[in-house]
């Protein structure tokens, strides 16, 4: 199996790695970055498409990857399959579903969670949209690149299980950071909220695993002076693609809707950009309610 790689960035490059440390060729394309050195290079999408049976895209939008789509599939084989690794929105996803079948090429949307760490481990958790027996045929690679894939369903599925997780993600991550920023002004220790809360029926991934404050629980971001880890811009992308597909089946995500809205401005006025998601606490420390 011939594997190319669109999309060299964070993630892409060290998921070719793990692939090319499997025994696979794999080939790459980026059109900011050059290829490394144990990835063979190609002129284009378009080249790298004709020596490829897989095409796997990382890349970062629905919008971008519509269009290395219609570069590429009218120059993949029959057969072949495209899998596109990106987090985008559902309804891009289906589109270039449509599209691929279209050109006789089999489609998955695969979005993936564990961040730069995983896909540099191969511990990625895929959430897999398409055929049966297309995510049979891609399962090897699921395998090498992470540690574990769910197939949820047809084309689009897959990004809907990864907005749906975030959604949640965004929210907890949120709410544990309030209740911390509430702790500390009620003169409750962090340790002794830890304690409790992590052993108690608030728990969560936030809190457990990824503890927002520093020196406590697990090491997170939050003991690297909030360095990413998982940025708050990319928290953003996810929530706003939740909401995006909320309104177009007219679902009410009301919680969704505004910790769209808090990290909108946290990412955008306070200072969040380039932060991991978790920073939400100090932004919190600071803050004053606004409805007395
Ligand atoms: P990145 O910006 O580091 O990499 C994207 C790469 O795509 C860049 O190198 C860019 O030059 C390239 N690119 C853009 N347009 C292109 C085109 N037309 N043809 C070829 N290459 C093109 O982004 P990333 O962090 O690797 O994220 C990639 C995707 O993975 C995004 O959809 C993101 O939401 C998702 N994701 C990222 C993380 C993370 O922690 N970074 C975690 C989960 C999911």
């Amino acid at each position: 199996m011939k594997i190319g790689v669109i999309g060299l960035g964070n993630m892409g490059e060290p998921m070719a790695r793990n692939l090319v440390l499997a025994g696979y060729e794999v080939r790459g394309f980026d059109i900011a970055i050059p290829c490394p050195g144990d990835i063979k290079t190609v002129k284009s999408a378009a080249e790298l498409a004709t020596l490829s049976d897989v095409v796997i895209t990382m890349l970062p939008s629905g919008s971008i990857v519509k269009e290395v789509a219609s570069e590429i599939l009218p120059n993949m084989a029959k057969g072949s399959i495209l899998l596109d690794c990106s987090t985008i929105d559902v309804e891009s996803a289906r589109i270039v579903a449509d599209t691929a079948a279209d050109n006789g090429v089999f489609m998955a949307d695969a979005p993936v969670s564990g961040g730069v760490t995983g896909a540099v481990a191969g511990t990625l958790t895929f959430m897999v949209g398409g055929s049966t027996e297309t995510f049979s045929t891609l399962k090897p690679l699921f395998d090498i690149m992470g540690q574990k894939a769910v197939h949820c369903g047809d084309a689009g599925n897959g990004q809907a299980a990864k907005i749906c997780n975030n959604m949640i993600l965004g929210a907890t991550m949120i709410v544990t950071c309030e209740a911390f920023s509430l702790a500390d002004k009620l003169g409750l220790d962090r340790e002794k909220m830890f304690d409790v809360v992590s052993t108690s029926s608030g728990y969560s991934w936030s809190m457990n695993a990824y503890c927002p404050a520093p020196d406590i629980g697990p090491m997170s971001p939050a003991d690297n002076d909030y360095k990413p880890g998982f940025s708050a811009d990319l928290m953003l992308k996810d929530l706003r693609l939740s909401q995006q597909a909320a309104k177009a089946v007219d679902a009410d995500t009301p919680l969704g809707m505004h910790a769209t809205s808090l990290y909108q401005t946290f990412v955008e006025m306070e200072d969040g950009q380039g932060k991991d998601f978790s920073a939400m606490l100090p932004m919190f420390s600071k803050r004053k309610r606004t409805d007395t």
